[in-house]
């Protein structure tokens, strides 16, 4: 039997936010972390496959730098921060060739149409309707679909037609996109935990809660936690999985804020390159082709990253949850074959090599996908997550509690950070 002031549960980018604010206030506060490691869904690989390089299975950016507390972070400690945005290039094609120039300007411009059709459905009193809503207001717009398939699979991890389009409007992220070099896991492992009393390999796995006072029990296999609060942060998916065990049962209304903020999925295929051919385009370039129409299996690419030797896929959605039931074998050729559509048998020769890496947060059991998205109608269901429940003694935090950075490191840390105020007004502990 352990005591402390605060219990944490998870150690992802929510709960060492939280555990940053806890300590910082001077609070006895515990992290129990279910995996080896910290982090979460922000994990640095060095793969064979890519001969030892950094790759970040999960988390890539720090997006909207400029509103993400994460940045200072990293610049206090004098980590360097590449500017993805400035080193990037972007190319587009039309069917089996590149985009002409007034092509490529009607594309730079759609983003503007499809905001401009949106804006009527988002008017105070309209239904929430879904995402896919929006470019059907625009049939004649040729790239309205490739805009909807950037915002809802690629970006969001989750088709057009079940995305809340609110949910959508309010976290959009704006500004720049910064990578720590070395890899974003690696700085979060580097930075984030230090100081911190975490126990890894210590799952939880049963919650009692509303005790005297709001007291809280976390039941671990290495024995029992008890706490004046307890902030959690495991993903929706792993509340939803019921993996957690919480007696009382969480009431109705929270129950259904999970069933409102299911997971998406993200999946990337790496894809090495066995020769000098680098396809004709530069390093550090944006690949994306016009889309057909709205549901359209596609994978956009990220080639050559930082001039590196490797082209990277990113597919959402239904084709991703598709691509991961059927194996590895089954997106690498999916990848392939995306590739060989705009550059033909090169593209054989070039990635005939070491297999392809694919990522699979949908089979991490202290995951299970990428992170969430609102159901239509269900875009408030972020907020109400992270109401405090039994006056501010159970409290939950992470990307999907986090209205304007859902879906993102930021948005997770800020909502555990605030969980972590809460607790601390609840159960009056700190300085
Ligand atoms: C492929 C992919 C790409 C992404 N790209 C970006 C990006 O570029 N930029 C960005 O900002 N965000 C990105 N994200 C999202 C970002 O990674 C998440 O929003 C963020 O890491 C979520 O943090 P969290 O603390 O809410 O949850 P998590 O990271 O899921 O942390 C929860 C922790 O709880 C632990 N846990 C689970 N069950 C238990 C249990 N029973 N007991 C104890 N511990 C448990 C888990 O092991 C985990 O460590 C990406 C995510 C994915 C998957």
């Amino acid at each position: 039997m352990t005591e402390v002031d605060i219990v944490v549960i998870g150690a992802g980018l929510a709960g060492l936010g939280a555990a940053a604010a806890l300590r910082a206030a001077g609070t006895r506060a515990l992290v129990l972390e279910a995996a080896p490691r910290i982090g979460g869904r922000a994990h640095t690989l060095h793969p064979a496959a890519l001969g030892g390089a950094w790759f970040d299975a999960g988390a890539v950016w720090l997006h909207s730098a400029e509103r993400n507390p994460l940045v200072p972070i990293a610049e206090a400690a004098g980590d360097t921060l590449l500017r993805s945005d400035e080193l990037r290039q972007e190319r587009t094609f039309v069917g089996t060739r590149p985009a002409t120039a007034a092509e490529q300007a009607a594309y730079d411009t759609a983003w503007d149409r499809f905001a401009a059709a949106a804006a009527p459905l988002l008017a105070p009193g309209q239904p929430d309707v879904p995402l896919a809503e929006v470019a059907r207001r625009i049939p004649d717009d040729p790239w309205a679909v490739t805009v909807e398939t950037w915002e809802g699979p690629v970006i969001c991890a989750v088709d057009a037609d079940a995305f809340s389009l609110r949910d959508w409007h309010r976290n959009q992220l704006t500004g720049s996109n910064l990578v720590p070099e070395g890899g974003i896991g690696a700085f979060v492992a580097r930075r984030l935990g230090t100081g911190l009393d975490i126990r890894l390999g210590t799952p939880a796995t049963r919650i009692a809660w509303g005790g005297t006072g709001g007291r809280v029990a976390v039941t671990t296999p290495s024995g029992t936690v008890t706490a004046g609060a307890a902030i959690v942060t495991v993903s929706t998916g792993v509340l939803a999985a019921g993996a957690i065990e919480f007696a009382p049962a969480l009431p109705a209304s929270v129950q259904g804020c999970v069933a409102g903020l299911p997971m998406g999925l993200a999946l990337k295929v790496v894809l090495r390159a066995t020769g000098p051919d680098r396809l004709d385009l530069p390093s550090h370039c944006s690949l994306d082709r016009r889309i057909g129409r709205s549901g359209e299996p596609a994978m956009m690419f990220q080639c050559w990253p930082f001039g590196r030797d490797y082209v990277q896929g990113w597919v959402g959605g239904t084709p991703a949850w598709e691509l991961a039931r059927a194996g590895e074998g089954a997106a690498a050729d999916f990848a392939r074959a995306e590739l060989r559509r705009l550059f033909g048998g090169r593209v054989d020769a070039l990635f005939a090599g070491p297999p392809a890496l694919v990522t699979h947060w949908d089979a991490d059991p202290l995951i299970r996908g990428a992170y969430a998205y609102a159901r239509p109608g269900a875009a408030d269901a972020r907020v109400r997550l992270g109401e405090p429940l039994s006056d501010g003694h159970l409290l939950f935090a992470g990307e999907a509690c986090h209205d304007g950075l859902a879906g993102t490191l930021a948005g997770a840390w800020i909502s555990g950070q605030r969980a972590a105020a809460l607790a601390l007004t609840a159960t009056g502990a700190g300085r």
